[in-house]
């Protein structure tokens, strides 16, 4: 599945070409993911109608759960409606909290082996007595549409055609939306997990850019942001990257999802100093957050349309 599959067309972009040269008065062009879903929502409605239409079925979309808290079955809620809107199947199979690795392991092979399902996404976290890296080997990396698959993970790594996890394939997308040409960049990722960081890294070099790698044992994390284009954070720290530094007109990708005491939703980028420093900036809540759940379905739709290709 080739990666601009992922990715939204340039359609009514920002007339402020970037990088961009800022003032000091200047503040950051916010790059706003709730419009950028909705635009996608519309493209994904109609090509999920022309899908039923070819094939006389939805694409269908199951989520294994085990157990569950009130967090995670916000999401799996949220995906549920997500689907509803879209026209897409919907099925949820819900394990009790007690199953084994076993019963896992055969659901997770069960779902991969029936034709009807396009795509899977296991749920996590899962009960602290499953592994979901065994749970994986049993997953068909072909309907890994959280792109969490070794296979899917190694094909991204070689700069071939691989199912992406949503998180950063959003952020490239957001990207792209924009119009933030990442060709010769430099570019910084703080970061290194397997379903943001790593990924996101990877799919900025297949941009053309040149990327480091940040994370917790990096020393000096602003020495080297203040040379990056692009700066993508993923940390689950709070305020971890502040606008000093940043390279003036600098973008910022701030993937963070951190709740406060009071509720509130804050990025790994303190805002308030980012947004007087960089060019471009996700804002939390509002940025890269809601562009994650539409790449999911983004994502079902070239697995359903690759597995016509070899079933
Ligand atoms: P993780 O805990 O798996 O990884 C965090 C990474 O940050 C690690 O690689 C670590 O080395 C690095 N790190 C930690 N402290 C650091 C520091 N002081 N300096 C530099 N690097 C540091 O987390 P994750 O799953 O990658 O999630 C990261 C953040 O992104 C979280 O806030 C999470 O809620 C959020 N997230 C957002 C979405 C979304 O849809 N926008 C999806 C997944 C995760």
């Amino acid at each position: 599945m080739p990666f601009d599959r992922c990715v939204a067309p340039r359609t009514g972009a920002t007339q402020r070409s970037w990088p961009y040269h800022i003032d000091t008065h200047m503040s950051a062009l916010l790059l706003d993911g709730r419009a950028f879903a909705q635009e996608m929502r519309v493209e994904l409605q109609a090509e999920v109608r022309s899908f039923r239409e070819q094939r006389g079925l939805p694409p269908q979309l199951t989520v294994i759960q085990v157990a569950g808290d009130a967090s995670s079955d916000r999401y799996v809620r949220s995906i549920r409606k997500l689907c509803d809107t879209l026209g897409v199947a919907f099925r949820l199979e819900h394990l009790p909290a007690d199953s084994t690795q076993e019963t896992l392991n055969a659901t997770v092979a069960g779902c991969s082996a029936d034709p009807a399902i396009h795509g899977i996404l296991l749920q996590m976290p899962l009960p602290a007595h499953l592994q979901a890296d065994q749970a994986v080997w049993h997953l068909d990396y072909r309907k890994d549409v959280d792109g969490i698959h070794p296979a899917n993970a190694g094909l991204l790594a070689q700069g071939r055609l691989a199912l992406v996890p949503n998180t950063p394939a959003g952020g490239m997308a957001l990207l792209q939306r924009y119009n933030i040409d990442v060709v010769g960049k430099r570019a910084a990722v703080v970061g290194r997990s397997a379903i943001v960081g790593r990924p996101m890294a990877l799919l900025l070099v297949q941009s053309h850019a040149t990327v480091t790698i940040c994370h917790s044992r990096t020393p000096d994390l602003g020495a080297i942001l203040r040379e990056c284009d692009l700066v993508a954070v993923a940390a689950g720290r709070p305020a971890l990257v502040t606008g000093d530094m940043l390279r003036p007109g600098a973008a910022v990708l701030d993937f963070g999802i951190n709740v406060q005491p009071d509720g509130s939703i804050v990025g790994d980028v303190d805002f308030a100093s980012a947004v007087e420093a960089a060019g471009a900036l996700t804002p939390v809540p509002g940025g890269a957050g809601p562009v994650t759940n539409v790449m999911l379905i983004r994502n079902l739709l070239s697995a359903a349309s690759e597995n016509a290709l070899t079933s």
